[in-house]
Formats: structure tokens, sequence, C-alpha cells
């Protein structure tokens, strides 16, 4: 069975910075035809539960104090792409708008809910090594596959 690398928080762990999931139903789905492998790049990358929250400004990430945490997030992402190394995974699904893990869309630093096109700290580079990234709304198309 394929595995796959996903947001810890997807499927139901409470990693989220306020202490939540964003667990996702079509997990169960998932899991029938591919391996789940949850992570959480902010956790792993030595950040706690609950944190502040934090956003990407200029290439770096500072949460919601002025703290400056981008190595924090950097090391979570090279340690994702350990896990992808290391398991052989060709394939990861991240929880859209998050500065860690956001595919296609993350906040613009303001700390006022406005969006902005870009990409998590880790899934940019996971992207960067090769490895395919979705978010949680494209599972639907790897089940369809
Ligand atoms: S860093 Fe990623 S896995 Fe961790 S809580 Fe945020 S979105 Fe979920």
């Amino acid at each position: 069975m394929e595995k796959i690398l996903i947001s810890a928080c997807l499927v139901g762990d409470k990693v989220r910075y306020d202490g939540r999931s964003n667990y996702t139903p079509l997990i169960k789905q998932l899991m029938e035809k591919y391996e789940l492998i949850p992570f959480c790049p902010e956790v792993e990358g030595g950040l706690l539960v609950p944190r502040n929250p934090s956003e990407q400004k200029n290439h770096k990430v500072f949460d919601n104090k002025g703290k400056e945490v981008t190595a924090y997030f950097e090391k979570g992402a090279e340690l994702a792409y350990n896990i992808c190394l290391y398991l052989n995974i060709r394939i990861a699904i991240l929880k859209e708008r998050s500065p860690s893990c956001g595919v296609h869309q993350v906040y613009d630093g303001s700390f006022s809910g406005k969006l902005v096109n870009g990409m998590g700290v880790t899934a940019k580079y996971l992207k960067q090594k090769g490895v395919a990234v979705f978010n949680e709304e494209e599972i639907l198309s790897l089940l369809n596959q």
C-alpha cells in the first residue's frame, strides 16, 4: 500500500495552535487505499500545543506577538522531508492555509484573516524536493485516481 504523509490535524490529532484538530471525514476512505503517516511540522519542529498562531511575512514566520519562529518551521519542514525519504513517500496531503502546511494559500502576515497565494514552509520544501503536495480539498481526486 502506498504511503502518504498527512497533516496530523487532518486525521484528528489535536495539534493545532489552539489545541483543536481539523478532522476530515474523507480520511476513512483514504485509509482504505493508502497508508497514512500523520505528521505535524510545527510540533515536530519544537513548538508546543497550544501556541500562538503564526503567519509568514517577507519569507520569515512570526507569531502574533511579533516573535520570529522561522527556525521551528524550517526544522519541521526538514523533518517532514526526512520521513518522506526514509519511508519512500511521494505524496503529501497538507492542511490548506496553514503557515506550515498551506498548499495554495496562506495568511498574509497581518493577522487580519487576509489570504494570499502562497505555500506554507513545509509544503513548499516538500514540493521543491519532488514530493507531490495536495490539500484536503483535493483528497477526492486522489481517491478517484
Ligand atoms: S502545522 Fe500542519 S499538521 Fe500541524 S496543526 Fe498546523 S496544519 Fe496541522
